[in-house]
């Protein structure tokens, strides 16, 4: 039944990410580094993009959480580009037979400003998955002065990602 099933190959996948916005800290989105008094608090980097991203990806392929592969309790991830996480979960998926398809992703942050920096962030995570900036899309809306983001208390992700089975 399922070799006749011509979805039998794709499968889709959600994460989704959130970080605290602290003074202090560097803020990194989508691998770029941004110009903002605030940056998010984590273990690593905290790229909330990235960990979204790793986490649609484990997803479409129930492997877990970003957590579970990468614990922040780990010394080893203490501080480490999410450019990395997001390469070592690409290899996991590629390992089991995956490529991805596309991916949306959508930020949630109140400032600054993100259009400026779209373009290289879909330019570097394309390079890192090895397909084309078509496939990459990443998009920003603002919490219009409500709650956590509104108030720029904390930064937010969602993704989704279509991986298939590579013949
Ligand atoms: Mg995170």
């Amino acid at each position: 039944m399922a070799q006749n099933n011509p979805l039998a190959n794709f499968r889709i996948g959600f994460g989704v990410d959130i970080h605290q916005l602290v003074e202090d800290r560097p803020l990194f989105i989508g691998g770029v580094k941004i110009d903002s008094p605030k940056g998010a608090l984590g273990h690593s980097d905290a790229d909330v993009l990235l960990h979204a991203i790793c986490d649609a990806l484990l997803g479409a392929l129930a492997l877990g959480d970003i957590g579970q592969h990468f614990p922040d309790t780990d010394p080893q991830y203490k501080g480490i580009e999410s450019k990395i996480l997001l390469t070592k979960t690409y290899h996991l998926i590629r390992e089991n037979g995956y490529v991805l398809g596309n991916l949306d992703s959508t930020v949630l942050l109140e400032s600054p400003k993100l259009s400026p920096y779209i373009s290289e962030m879909r330019e570097i995570i394309a390079e890192i998955l090895k397909v084309e900036i078509s496939q990459i899309s990443i998009k920003a809306t603002r919490g219009e002065k409500m709650g956590y983001i509104g108030n720029s208390q904390g930064i937010q992700a969602y993704c989704t990602a279509l991986v298939f089975k590579q013949s």
